[in-house]
């Protein structure tokens, strides 16, 4: 099954956090989407026969885009590759985005899945994490999103400076009343080069408070679990049915083909599987669109394995236990030991052959799989 990730790198600012790969205001739109649409053409054929099972557009901010760019991607892109009857298309949207008639084209369009960076309730987070709308703003335009699109889900972060439990409950309480299907729960990182971290080495605020965001880290995985919601993936939580079908598929190791400065791709075919990104250059993308990337690289068997476990542990199904023994089969003692460790700490479990990360484990994840990992 091929899914197809499209990345749009505008903003209208960077957030205060954020590093992704980005450009603040929409001047080079229109060549990005020129550039796109080329890219988009010479690489048809990497998606084969497979129908697409789904299409995710992600940035950046997507939606700012607007419906005639994304229409028109889509046109070229239905008429050539064939995508799947139920397909997912997701649109990362941003609230203060989210004008009702717009969003109701892109629907037309075909978009059937919103993801909404609302990040808070709080007016202070928001403020504090750069984000330009209000909390208001926020529950108008997800109670709109539910109206029009029968999936949408949101995004919160937690342990932003000077955060307590009071106002992450509080935050965790409004997003369970507006009854998303999916909801991502992501900790707030220091990255480098931000404007978060320059503030914070500047003293003008504290950095995140890990024993903080474990304990509400618990708090949501409790709350939202039992509310109904699975917890499929380290941070996402989705009702039955409605799990990132473009996120899982990335996660499993499916195909997919990433279009758009810094995406990445991987293809299986009969010579094995083969990954590549393109650059992370507006400018270069812009100006040399079939020629945006590094060239596919073999994966050898190790970094496939390395790859399967790191992915498998982060989700909620875990890896097979025989899957484990296989890769660590010259130290099968090793793995045991190891395995009734992490159970007897409360980390991880083994259920129907499966290996599991339990709530805790997820929080140490990283030291686990690493452990875990071919050697
Ligand atoms: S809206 Fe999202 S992608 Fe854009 S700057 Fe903020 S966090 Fe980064």
């Amino acid at each position: 099954m091929a899914h197809c990730y499209v990345h749009i790198p505008f903003c209208r600012e960077r957030c205060s956090y954020c590093d992704f790969f980005l450009v603040p205001g929409t001047r080079l739109m229109e060549p990005f989407f020129d550039a796109l649409l080329q890219e988009t053409e010479a690489r048809l054929c990497e998606f084969g026969s497979e129908p697409v099972a789904s299409i995710h557009f992600g940035g950046g901010t997507p939606s700012l885009a607007g419906p005639r760019r994304i229409g028109r991607w889509l046109a070229l892109f239905s008429d050539r590759v064939e995508i799947k009857g139920d397909a997912e298309i997701t649109l990362e949207a941003n609230p203060e985005d989210c004008r009702k008639h717009v969003m109701e084209e892109f629907r037309t369009l075909g978009i059937n899945r919103v993801s909404l960076g609302v990040q808070s309730f709080s007016g202070r987070k928001l403020e504090r994490l750069g984000r330009k709308h209000t909390p208001d703003e926020a529950c108008q335009v997800m109670q709109e999103m539910l109206g029009l699109f029968g999936n949408v889900s949101l995004d919160l972060i937690c342990g932003v400076p000077d955060e307590d439990m009071d106002e992450w409950h509080a935050d965790l309480e409004a997003a369970i009343s507006l009854q998303p299907h999916h909801i991502s729960v992501y900790m707030l990182t220091v990255e480098a080069g931000t404007k978060l971290q320059r503030e914070i080495h500047r003293g003008r605020c504290a950095g995140p408070d890990e024993g903080f965001q474990a304990e509400a880290y618990l708090l949501a995985v409790e709350r939202l679990t039992q509310e109904g919601f699975m917890h499929y993936e380290v941070s996402n939580f989705a009702r039955p049915g409605y799990f990132s079908r473009y996120n899982s598929g990335s996660w499993r190791r499916e195909p997919y083909i990433g279009l758009g400065p810094s995406a990445h791709t991987l293809l299986k075919d009969g010579s094995g599987e083969r990954r590549k990104a393109n650059v992370a250059s507006l400018v270069r993308y812009i100006s040399a669109p079939y020629d945006a990337s590094t060239g596919y690289e073999l994966l050898t068997p190790e970094e496939r394995q390395t790859e399967e476990v790191f992915l498998s542990l982060r989700l909620g199904q875990g890896i097979a236990l025989q899957q484990l023994q296989v890769i660590h089969r010259q130290r099968a003692q090793w793995l045991e030991g190891m395995l009734e460790k992490f159970m007897l700490e409360g980390f991880l479990e083994i259920r129907r052959g499966r290996v599991r990360l339990t709530p805790r484990g997820f929080l140490f994840s990283d030291h686990i799989t690493q452990t875990l990992l071919p050697s």
